[in-house]
């Protein structure tokens, strides 16, 4: 049976990386008939907020997630927040010490620098050195003495650490490149180093699937799992899979502190859940080579972890909004138009609500429907329709007016007046003419009266938009601007 989980910290707001590993993990669950776990790790308390944690779970339900075990839904391993399971670590280190898999150690920081640095002068391995290993009573007595309080700190074996990665194959580590490493502090919180595994034991994990950027610690975590093994607290030693780095602007790894990370700037654009998720599968994995929009259930039938692609996957945004653009091509149209419901508000929408024409509003969704990319380019699409008067932006105004426009302009409005509503392609046949009628192609003519009616140079289908915005108010706008 497998049982995968999502593990992530509630510090700051969630961050695109954190979503792919989490759809990656939900991905890999929901193929295998296995179980997801969503665990919190909130074991630094400098660090963790309860707001991003209540982030992080309406940031999971946006994305249309689903979990086995976890928070809102609890499981046979409660609790799930690593902040209520201290009782747990604290059992788990004192076996190891008794067992003598780990030891204290008394050295300071400055002690632990000073070391490193002479180590690294002289050309040597700098990590732990070993110096507090094998302590007799009376060192620790005489430390203890001088007021010092340990860390707890574990015991690699010597013995290389191979494991095979299932996105990289088989990794091997020499015993000399992976010191002893602090698995409690001296104040007796426990770390990451021990608490991860711990629980990923005593959830029975069967596969780790996270970021590279976690790799280094792998080597130790299969090493603690093994003691945890001997020492009966795990079963097995799950299987690692590393996710490729996600790369930002310059080739240079994303950050979670980059704004471009951030999953809140995704929706507040209007990216729907399904385009993201989407796009962020295709960072590292495809479904195949010649079919870039799939849904998430295509995903779930095809996906496999060892297919993922181990080199660095480059976050490109114009690409996200393409395939954002094509999801919302996908949708019904009625839920297209609810889904615009928030950017048709205020405070992106300050004519709403009380000039809000629902009758408009209906007809020209399915226009809008064929040109958006994100859900919140709807509000400058179609303000025309509902404000009182175009909101004009300067740029549009100057390339649009050139010399001739009012001419074209009036000859349109005399053919507009003329044309017969009921269809957008008698209103076509009234520009075209008057394009004709000062020697130009429907392109240049139809500028002027776009940016009259709109206020802007590009924007939903001309003609149906002034059908729909009717006749009265075409020629009203038309006549301001001539005026
Ligand atoms: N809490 C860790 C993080 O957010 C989880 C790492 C892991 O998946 O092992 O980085």
């Amino acid at each position: 049976n497998v049982r995968v989980r999502f593990c992530p910290s509630p510090t700051g707001n969630p961050h695109v990386g954190l979503v792919r590993t989490a759809l990656f993990n939900w991905a890999f669950a929901r193929h295998n008939e296995g179980t997801l776990v969503f665990r919190i790790e909130d074991t630094d308390a400098a660090r963790d907020s309860e707001e991003s944690y209540g982030q992080l779970l309406d940031s999971m339900r946006w994305l249309g997630f689903d979990w086995d075990e976890g928070p809102e839904v609890g499981g046979p391993h409660e609790p799930y927040r690593q902040s209520q399971r201290m009782d747990i670590y604290r059992d788990v280190a004192a076996k190891l010490l008794e067992a003598g898999r780990a030891y204290h150690c008394y050295c300071s920081t400055e002690e632990l620098d000073a070391r490193r640095e002479a180590a690294r002068a002289a050309g040597k391995p700098s990590g732990y050195d070993g110096h507090c290993r094998e302590l007799t009573a009376e060192q620790k007595a005489a430390y203890e003495a001088e007021g010092r309080t340990p860390i707890v700190r574990f015991r690699m074996p010597d013995e290389t650490i191979t494991f095979t990665d299932l996105v990289r194959g088989e990794i091997t580590y020499l015993p000399e490149n992976v010191p002893d490493y602090g698995i409690v502090r001296a104040n007796g919180a426990p770390l990451y180093t021990l608490v991860n595994p711990v629980d990923d034991a005593l959830m029975e994990i069967t596969h780790v699937l996270r970021g590279e950027d976690l790799l280094s610690s792998t080597p130790r975590q299969v090493a603690l799992y093994k003691a945890l093994t001997e020492l009966g607290i795990a079963k097995q030693i799950p299987a690692f899979g590393h996710l490729p780095y996600v790369m930002g602007e310059g080739n240079k790894k994303l950050s979670k502190r980059d704004p471009q990370a951030s999953l809140n700037l995704y929706r507040e654009r209007g990216f729907l859940p399904e385009g993201l998720l989407n796009y962020l599968s295709l960072l590292g994995w495809s479904l195949s080579a010649d079919q870039d929009i799939f849904t998430m259930d295509e995903m779930v039938a095809a996906f496999d972890v060892t297919d993922v692609n181990p080199n660095p996957a480059r976050f490109d945004l114009k690409k996200a909004e393409a395939i954002n653009g094509d999801h919302i091509r996908l949708l019904d149209v009625k839920d297209f138009a609810e889904r615009c419901a928030p950017w048709l508000k205020a405070p992106f929408a300050p004519w709403a609500p009380e000039d809000f024409d629902q009758s408009a509003w209906d007809a020209i969704a399915p226009h809008a429907q064929t040109r958006l990319k994100v859900l919140s380019e709807i509000t400058d699409n179609v303000d025309f329709l509902f404000l009182p008067e175009p909101a004009f932006d300067e740029a549009s105004w100057t390339k649009a007016m050139k010399e001739g426009s009012d001419a074209l302009l009036r000859t349109a409005r005399e053919k507009l007046d003329a044309a017969d509503w009921s269809s957008p392609e008698s209103l076509k046949e009234a520009v075209l003419a008057a394009g004709e009628a000062h020697g130009l192609k429907l392109g240049k003519a139809q500028a002027p009266v776009r940016v009259a009616v709109t206020g802007r140079t590009i924007g939903l289908p001309l003609f149906e938009s002034l059908e729909i915005l009717g006749k009265e108010k075409t020629l009203a706008r038309i006549d301001a601007a001539l005026a």
